[in-house]
């Protein structure tokens, strides 16, 4: 797995990959912020301007607080249907220049729904933009639509049965997210079952400010099968275990994870245990627009991280696609085109 010293470096951003954990206004470009923020008159905190990318850490709640502030402030610059259209078609070209055929992105349509006209004319507009991006990039797109586990459960079952509505019409899954140290995960069970019934991938976010324990409860009370980050499960072999043979994928986020604190450094980052488990990962950038680096950069960093030999980076690959819901001519293409990159 570690790379031999010489060996040559193959380009990582031409390596296929799909994206399976990138969220909706954290995927925007620094440069786009600026400008939509500009052209309003919208006032950004320093830290979103010339201390970009901020420095954040939510080793407690406090600095979670001032994670979510900034995300707020900047899906605050969304003002019109065209810049949704802009901010997707972005997400897209970015992600083709990082050698991304896939991308599952993550919204959670309630956070537009007063300046959108609702949670369904924001989830069409949301998918009328995917379609286009797609057309006009290559790339293949799909939708996630993810509750906030901050909010009432009953918000959650309204989102659910929403996704359930655009199940097999650009909608692929259903996630939760923010805070996993608030909200009690066994409450959006029945949101998660209603998802179920629709036959929607179920991807709630665990194992990233909470350890092994709530993984536990992601995969009993939610029935996860694939979770946003679960990098903590390397800290408890017998869970480990479990998740490798129920084969749930785990979206790793490393640059992610350091940003807030979850890690010290890349090298703490224990994708090699994860990996020598036998674990199915999918690298994700989580959101760019905070963390300051896409989809390639997570291959990058942790081949300069952990030594990865470039065998090791291709089956990374081909886990993200194996673990996505790409349909299977872009899942076979790319595991051609992965075999070709390592050849
Ligand atoms: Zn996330």
């Amino acid at each position: 797995m570690r790379r031999m010293v010489g060996e040559r470096l193959r380009d990582v951003s031409v390596l296929p990959k799909a994206h399976l954990h990138l969220h909706f206004t954290g995927s925007m470009r620094h440069g786009t912020l600026l400008e939509l923020a500009e052209r309003d008159g919208i006032a950004l905190p320093d830290s979103l301007v010339e201390d970009w990318p901020p420095q954040l850490s939510a080793a407690d709640e406090k600095g979670w607080f001032r994670f979510q502030r900034l995300y707020d402030v900047a899906r605050s610059v969304l003002r019109t249907p065209d810049d949704v259209r802009r901010l997707v078609l972005e997400a897209a070209e970015d992600d083709v220049r990082d050698g991304g055929r896939w991308l599952e992105i993550q919204v959670d349509p309630s956070g537009y729904a007063a300046r959108f006209g609702g949670i369904t004319e924001f989830t069409d507009l949301v998918l009328d933009c995917v379609r286009d991006a797609s057309e006009r990039t290559g790339l293949g797109m799909a939708v996630v639509i993810a509750a906030n586990r901050t909010r009432h459960p009953l918000d959650a079952r309204t989102l659910a049965r929403l996704a359930a509505q655009y199940a097999g019409r650009g909608v692929v899954g259903f996630g939760l997210s923010n805070d996993e140290r608030r909200g009690r995960t066994e409450d959006f069970a029945s949101a998660f079952r209603i998802a179920e019934r629709a036959d929607l991938l179920l991807v709630p976010h665990g194992g990233e400010l909470r350890g092994p324990d709530h993984v536990r409860e992601c995969l009993d009370d939610l029935g996860a099968q694939r979770l946003g980050h679960g990098v903590r499960s390397a800290e408890d072999p017998a869970l480990l275990d479990r998740i490798v043979a129920a084969g749930v994928a785990l979206e790793v986020c490393p640059v992610s994870n350091v940003s807030l604190g979850v890690y010290s450094d890349l090298t703490s980052v224990p994708l090699p245990q994860l990996l020598a488990a036998g674990a199915t990962v999918a690298l994700g950038a989580d959101d760019p627009l905070l963390f300051g680096s896409r989809l390639a950069g997570q291959y990058a960093t942790m081949r300069a991280a952990h030594d990865l030999d470039d065998a090791t980076l291709a089956r990374l690959a081909q886990m993200s696609f194996d673990a996505s819901r790409a349909p299977s001519h872009v899942v076979e293409a790319a595991t051609r085109d992965i075999a070709a990159w390592l050849a």
